[in-house]
């Protein structure tokens, strides 16, 4: 409210073009005649009518096109209120400038949220989504607003878990425009009847989850295969305690490779899951290639039992920047692979070259060879392209997949050349810079 000096200002200032009128309206009256004085006074009031309407008319005429540069300009009581109303303007101008900047700046922190939002009101119509939302369930800001929902995803398992109300659990689904994408839903309700859409794109969680159940599934088959043999022999032990020395002799012996079997099943694992432990990283030292090779054609001819014709085949004098530990297992790996898939009388080459400035290590067989259909996955744990051959030559299926993640640890590529029946060759490619002399 305008206090008391406001008011008395504001009658002072509207009246001094009438009261400068009636004083000379009554110097007229004095020197003429009353006459003179009124028609003075008329013309007066009339100007100063016309001076207000004219300041009106301005002011209407602003008013339909309200913008801070064409605000009129006026003198006496209508400049105030002009200064006044482009104050006013101005004010609202900021305001609505910071408004825009600050819903900008939510804006840009939704689009940035890792997960879908969008807001439905109690009729489950649309009103706001973030691009994330819009990706997953293919919503279309604009043509999609104020759309009721139910029309845009119709998964049935969708609707019905929208009118249940209940959303402590989330919805596990598919959106029906990307089947290959799992989305985990969740609505939460807030102010009047309204409800925040929440979806989280969760295929890379499901897919480790379900490569989880697959791992410990396969581990358990492969334990229980070789305990249920070892089972079954001490069983037949004990309920034939006069059974002939040869026969136990026999029993023992297939007991002992059961859980040999069982053992290098396990130290495969613990071997696995230390190289894909990030904590333990990778310490390097520059090895002699000589040495490393010599020993590795030293073990397969062990393995090979004179079998197989077996060589090595090095420039010499090479070093490699590595774990020796880690290279000696990856090497072994794909010798005794190659010893374990190539029949009697066949040869295996042991490679140490240099191609384009790369090191590389080669394993070459004239084995049993592989079908390229299975070349892609033979680096998947437990994969085997022959179950029966790898478990009769004490392969656990995990031997690929430890130099798979051997090689990653160095940097290299694992090159897998093969053809069925004529053999196959295994190559480690490692980067230039480990290799020193
Ligand atoms: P495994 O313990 O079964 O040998 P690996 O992971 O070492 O497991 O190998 C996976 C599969 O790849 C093997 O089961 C075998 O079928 C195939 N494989 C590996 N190396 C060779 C090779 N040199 N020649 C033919 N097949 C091979």
């Amino acid at each position: 409210m305008p206090g008391r000096a406001f008011l008395q200002d504001f009658w002072f200032r509207l009246s001094i073009p009438v009261v400068f009128g009636t004083l000379f309206a009554l110097l007229l009256w004095g020197f003429f005649s009353a006459t003179y004085a009124l028609l003075f006074m008329l013309l007066a009031l009339l100007v100063v009518m016309v001076r207000h309407a004219w300041q009106l008319f301005k002011l209407l005429r602003w008013l339909h096109d309200p913008r801070i540069e064409n605000i009129p300009e006026a003198g006496g009581i209508w400049d105030e209120v002009f200064s006044r109303l482009y104050k006013m303007v101005k004010r609202h101008n900021q305001t609505k400038l910071q408004l825009a900047a600050e819903l900008q700046h939510i804006e840009q922190a939704t689009a940035a949220l890792p997960e879908g939002v969008a807001i439905l009101n109690d009729a489950n119509r649309i009103e706001w989504c973030n691009p994330l939302a819009q990706q997953h369930f293919d919503l279309d800001p604009k043509r999609d607003f104020m759309q009721d929902i139910t029309y845009l995803v119709r998964q049935p398992e969708f609707i019905e878990y929208l009118q249940k109300s209940n959303f402590s659990e989330p919805l596990i689904m598919r959106p029906a425009r990307h089947d290959d994408m799992v989305l985990s839903i969740k609505f939460i309700p807030y102010g009047e009847n309204k409800r925040l859409l929440i979806s989280r794109d969760i295929t890379q969680l499901e897919r480790i989850e379900s490569m989880r159940r697959d791992f410990v599934a396969n581990v358990s088959h492969e334990l229980r295969t070789p305990l249920t043999v070892v089972n079954g022999y001490v069983e037949n032990l004990q309920d034939m305690p006069d059974l002939s020395q040869d026969s136990a002799r026999r029993a023992l012996q297939l007991m002992a490779e059961q859980t040999r079997r069982m053992e290098n099943l396990v130290a495969d694992l613990l071997t696995l899951s230390h190289l894909e432990n990030d904590l333990s990283p990778l310490l390097e030292e520059t090895v002699d290639m000589d040495v490393l090779l010599n020993e590795i054609l030293k073990d397969g001819l062990l393995l090979s039992g004179g079998v197989h014709s077996l060589r090595l085949e090095s420039p010499g004098n090479a070093k490699l920047l590595g774990n020796r530990e880690e290279l000696r297992s990856a090497f072994g790996n794909l010798l005794s692979n190659a010893i374990r898939y190539t029949p009697k009388g066949g040869t295996i080459i042991l490679r140490w070259a240099e191609r384009a400035g790369q090191p590389v290590f080669a394993v070459q067989d004239s084995g049993i060879g592989i079908s390229p259909q299975h070349i892609p996955r033979l680096t998947e744990r437990f994969y085997r392209v022959d179950r029966s051959r790898s478990r009769e030559t004490g392969g656990t299926g995990l031997g690929l997949a430890i130099v798979k993640y051997i090689a990653i640890r160095h940097h290299a590529k694992l090159e897998v050349l093969s053809e069925e029946g004529k053999g196959s060759t295994f190559a480690l490619v490692f980067p230039g810079k480990r290799a020193s002399t």
